[in-house]
């Protein structure tokens, strides 16, 4: 199913937004403390704003804003929050995002916009393989989508991968939802247990929190092994707790659309320009219909492009690229520039990897200093050899490699607050 403003051009779509828009602008100034005093401030004559194009005229809001004054973006009494969501502070102090009851019923309509994107339908199983405490947006969008569809649900939550396949043989779920480096590792507990996943229910796997394609949408390395081992679909989305909105890839697999009704983005420059599509720049968010803690012109700090064809899905709703990077991860090492995001694709692609952690600081001199952290099955000097080959002829210089036991790279992986993994210990 396609939803009617989804069917629209570009033109009508830009007209509902625009509509939108005013509506918010009043929204913000009326009930934000923060908004109020960032206008003010800034000189910001509203009445002025009545179109796309003007949003530039806006000052931007970003992620220090959210941090440093967190509950002045509150645009209700606090006893309207009914959920306390929170971002996983992997990035410094996490923000609180309070969403009122409309806000879960849009969180949840934003999902259920994407499983019809990816053809879902109230037959459907969804293993949902995440996190439905420690305040992550996510495992309640997907809960709450699904309910909207009407589909059956499996609350399985990370890890424990017999427990997993346990409930996949028992209750035949199609779809699973999940971070993707998890499915690697189903996977090859799968192969140690013989175990054939391929005669399994599933279908389609819905790919949260890690990139599987490259820039020209083909699959990245853990797109591939995924899809090699195991005959599924695999579905790409783009999030963030800040914006509630997610976008998600349709079965055509060229970039992940976007839900105008609730949401405006942009792709600006690093003086906040909007770019046109094809070219790179930095995720701007505007939401829309949210009514805790609405945002204006948010830097999300990723990096990506967009596309406005028509899709041959039959959607006309914008989508945007593969996230390239986050902007403030971008490494500076020994005269080139990079992303954790292409070490990550390398390392991905050496099979004799079991794990791995990359860690990025500051050296004496200010200058960015790279440690790959990783665990094999038998380290040995061919191996050792064959990897540091790999890593200098991808990416033109080499950084330093060191072993570790697989324990030891799954400790380094656990953030503080213990609800995500990620492979990037980002020090500087
Ligand atoms: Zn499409």
């Amino acid at each position: 199913m396609i939803l009617e403003l989804e069917r629209k051009s570009n033109e009508e779509i830009i007209k509902f937004q625009e509509l939108e828009l005013v509506k918010l602008l009043q929204y913000l100034n009326s009930n934000s403390p923060f908004y109020k005093n960032h206008f003010s401030k800034n000189k910001v004559d509203l009445t002025s704003i009545k179109n796309y194009a003007d949003l530039v005229k806006l000052p931007v809001t970003t992620k220090d804003d959210l941090q440093n004054q967190n509950w002045d973006f509150l645009c209700v009494q606090k006893n309207k929050i009914k959920e306390y969501c929170s971002t996983s502070g992997t990035m410094g102090t996490p923000v609180t995002i309070g969403l009122t009851k409309n806000d879960i019923d849009r969180l949840g309509y934003n999902e259920y916009l994407s499983f019809l994107a990816i053809d879902g339908n109230a037959d459907d199983i969804y293993l949902l393989m995440l996190s439905l405490d420690r305040q992550f947006m996510a495992g309640i969008a997907y809960y709450e989508g699904a309910r909207k569809l009407g589909a059956g649900i499996i609350r399985s939550g990370a890890g424990n991968f017999p427990m997993q396949i346990d409930l996949i043989q028992r209750l035949s779920p199609n779809v699973i939802i999940a971070v993707p480096s998890t499915i690697l590792s189903l996977i090859s507990y799968a192969n140690e247990k013989e175990i054939d996943l391929n005669g399994t229910s599933v279908r389609k796997i819905v790919c949260i929190g890690e990139n599987i394609r490259n820039e020209d949408f083909s699959f990245n390395e853990l797109g591939q092994r995924i899809t090699n081992a195991w005959n599924v679909e695999l579905f790409s989305t783009y999030a963030s707790t800040e914006q509630q909105t997610a976008f998600t890839e349709c079965e055509a697999g060229k970039g992940s659309h976007h839900h105008p009704e609730l949401l405006i983005f942009e792709i600006v420059d690093d003086d906040n320009n909007q770019l046109p599509p094809g070219e790179i720049g930095e995720l701007t968010i505007t939401t829309l219909s949210v009514e805790g803690m609405p945002l204006l012109r948010y830097k999300t700090g990723d990096v990506c492009t967009y596309f406005t064809e028509p899709c041959s899905c039959g959607r006309m709703t914008n989508r945007i690229s593969p996230i390239i990077g986050r902007k403030q991860q971008l490494i500076k090492y020994k005269g080139t520039t990079l992303y954790p995001q292409s070490v990550f694709n390398i390392l991905n692609s050496i099979e004799n990897i079991k794990e791995y952690a990359v860690e990025v600081f500051k050296n004496e001199i200010g200058n960015d200093e790279m440690i790959i952290y990783i665990a094999v099955q038998d380290p040995n000097d061919e191996l050792d050899f064959k990897i540091k080959r790999t890593l200098q002829s991808m990416l033109r210089v080499l950084p330093e490699v060191k072993y570790l036991s697989l324990d030891e790279i799954h400790k380094m992986q656990i953030s503080d607050d213990k609800r995500k993994v990620s492979k990037l210990k980002d020090l500087r």
